[in-house]
Parts: structure tokens; sequence; C-alpha cells
């Protein structure tokens, strides 16, 4: 049976080029990091050249990139720090960001009685940035979580303006930037944003492996203790092959940006383009969305929704119902819940994510399952 992938908000297939780097890695440089003689010398230096190659893509310093282990280690981290070693008094994020920051934040505000705000979402599915403009005349100390790009229906947050703003207002700006590093240009030379995360295999790399920009003037306490790894902040012996793949995975996705990129928002294109043909009431959920996230609402019976995913599961065929951690679940998106009207959102919404590795012949069987439902 044929096996059709449109599910790359959730996880990407490795490139092979990235496969390669890291089998080379773990034949070859298996020495510890940490230890002073050639094996560990050779570990190390892929280590940091790794970091430096992230660097160079984002315009910071080396330094200021940490390794993790993923983008929910990094966020539980540096939400922690936020309050713990920072000291801010109020969140502000919204009730669209990933679970990773919500929960997150939800617990720190019960166990230290801090307030937290959420920005209201425009029928767009965009965040009112006029709103956090206004909050943050307030004299609170505060920290702005606010993704860059919404897993779920891709709608995109300005990063320089929201940066410039938290700038200017003397509030932390942590941005969970997951699915956009690799997929846009950042230039955090030109954005003062003091937090962003990352994390491999959302980027064609290694899943268990991510990091987080920290930036330079920001101090914070360590996650791990036990070791002097990445600056103290994180012990623990670098996984030297993941780290490697990540590195080889980032670069390729910005040396193939500009083709890749014209490419996928071809096929986003062409796909709402057919879908259009099969259902013209079809509706896109969110307005100015990445090039590769398509949420869509179909206008089907529910009897037929109920088993939507289902069959097309059993067709080789893999999308995602909002996102990949509520598939099962009979809820709906907590994402589309907070901008859908209730007659809205009982239409079944689809996620389909596409990657470089797609095809139009692949949109086009997905069209023709979709029809036969
Ligand atoms: N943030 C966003 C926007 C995501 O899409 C994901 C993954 O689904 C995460 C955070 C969590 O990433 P990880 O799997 O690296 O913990």
């Amino acid at each position: 049976m044929q096996k059709i992938y449109l599910d790359n908000a959730a996880t990407t297939p490795l490139r092979t080029e990235v496969i390669d780097e890291m089998v080379r890695v773990l034949k070859n440089d298996f020495g510890n990091p940490s230890s002073t003689h050639s094996f560990g010398r050779s570990a190390k230096n892929i280590v940091e050249t790794s970091r430096k190659t992230i660097a160079k893509h984002l315009r910071c310093s080396a330094q200021e990139i940490i390794f993790t282990s993923s983008a929910t280690e990094s966020t539980n981290w540096i939400l922690s720090q936020l309050v713990t070693k920072l000291g801010i008094k109020r969140f502000i994020t919204s009730k669209i960001e990933h679970h990773a920051t919500l929960h997150t934040v939800e617990h720190l505000a019960k166990v230290h009685n801090l307030e937290v705000v959420y920005v209201p979402i425009l029928n767009n599915g965009n965040i009112d940035i006029s709103v956090v403009s206004k909050l943050l005349e307030e004299p609170v100390k505060t920290a702005v979580c606010l993704m860059h790009v919404n897993n779920e229906i891709g709608t995109i947050l300005d990063l320089k303006k929201m940066s410039e703003l938290c700038s200017i207002n003397k509030a932390y700006f942590f941005c969970d930037t997951v699915q956009s590093v690799g997929k846009t240009e950042i230039d955090l030379s030109q954005t003062p944003i003091d937090f962003i995360i990352a994390s491999a295999h959302k980027f064609h790399g290694p899943k268990g492996i991510g990091f987080v920009y920290i930036k330079k003037s920001i101090l914070i306490d360590p996650l791990f203790y036990g070791g002097e790894q990445e600056k103290g902040l994180r012990a623990s012996t670098e996984a030297t092959h993941q780290i490697a793949g990540l590195a080889k995975a980032l670069d390729l996705s910005y040396l193939n940006l500009d083709e890749e990129r014209a490419y996928i928002s071809e096929l986003k294109t062409q796909c709402v383009n057919l879908l259009k043909t099969i259902f013209p009431a079809v509706v896109i959920n969110g307005e100015n969305t990445f090039y590769n996230i398509l949420n869509v609402s179909l206008p089907i019976s529910e009897d037929k929704a109920a088993m939507l995913l289902f069959q097309l599961d059993m067709k080789g065929i893999a999308v995602s119902r909002g996102s990949a951690c509520q598939s099962g679940s009979s809820r709906p998106s907590h994402v589309l819940a907070e901008f859908l009207s209730e007659e809205a959102i009982k239409h079944p919404a689809l996620r389909i994510s596409f990657s470089h590795f797609n095809t139009i012949e692949e949109i086009k069987t997905l069209i023709e399952i979709l029809n036969q439902i």
C-alpha cells in the first residue's frame, strides 16, 4: 500500500544526509566530549562546530545556544527560571500556545501564585498585539510567552514587532519557534528576543535533541547539576550524534530554504484549490498562515467526520486532527476552540502539513480519497 505522510507539523522524516552524518559520528566519534584525549577532543569539536553552525544561521553567538533534549524540556526550564531566577510576577501568553507552554505556565502560576493574562485571539486566529501593548504599560515584571508559528493552524506572530514591544517595555520575551526554525529566516541580531527554542525533529533532524537560545546578558540557573557540560547549565554527557544530526538538518534546511519554501507553498496552494473543487464550502482556519500548514474545516456530516481520519489512515494517508498530541481524543482542539464559532467548531477539522518530500501526486491522491469518503 502507498504511504503518504502529510503530518509534517507533528514531526518530519529525516534527510538522508542527516542519517549519514549521524551514523558517521556514531561510528567514528564515540569519545566523551569532556575527555581530554584525542577521542574526546574530536567529539567536542563536533559539538562546538554544530553550535557554531546554528549560531551562524540564526545570527547570534555560539555561546548563546544551549543543547537540550527537546522543546518541552527547554520550555519547562526557561519558564521556571523566569519565575525563580528572573523574578517575573506575571505571564502574558495565549490559549493557543502549545501545551508545553500552557501547562508549564499553569503549574508555575499555581505554585508561585502568579498572575496569568491570556491575550485574546482575533477571529482570524491571530494574536491581538494591541492588547499586549496596553498590558505592557502596566508596571508589573512580566514575561511574554507567545509562539512564532502556531503548530495547528499556522498563524504567524510578528516577531519583530512583538520583540520590540517587549524590549521597549522591559518585559522578557520567550518565543516558541519550534515550527519556524529551519523554515524561515530568523535574525537574532536584529530581533531583541530573550529566549527561543527549537527541536530537530521538526526540521528533518533526529528526535530527542533541541536547543534553547538564551540572550547573552541573561543569567539563569542550571537545568541539571552534576557536570560542566553546556557551560554548566545542563549537565550530562552530550549526545554528540544527535547534536551533529541537528546541525546538519538545520544547515541543509537553510541552504535549501528558498527553493523548498517555494515548492511547499505551491503544494499548499494546489491542495487548497483541489479541496475547493470537491468541497466548495471548505473553510480555511486562520488567515495569513505559514506555508507548510493548512488547517481546514470540512463541510461533511458528523457520522462521516467520526471515521475520516481512520479511513484516511486505512488508505495509508497520515494527516492530523488539530495537533498530534490530541489525536484519538474527541475533544475539539484547544486552538480551534479559541477562535471558531460554536457552529464552525462542529465541522471536522483536518491539519495537512507539508514538506519538500511531498509531491503533487500525493496531494491529488489525498483529494481523491477525501472525495470518496
Ligand atoms: N512547541 C510546538 C509549537 C510544537 O509543535 C511542539 C511539538 O509538537 C513542541 C513545542 C514540543 O516539542 P518537543 O517534541 O521537542 O518537546
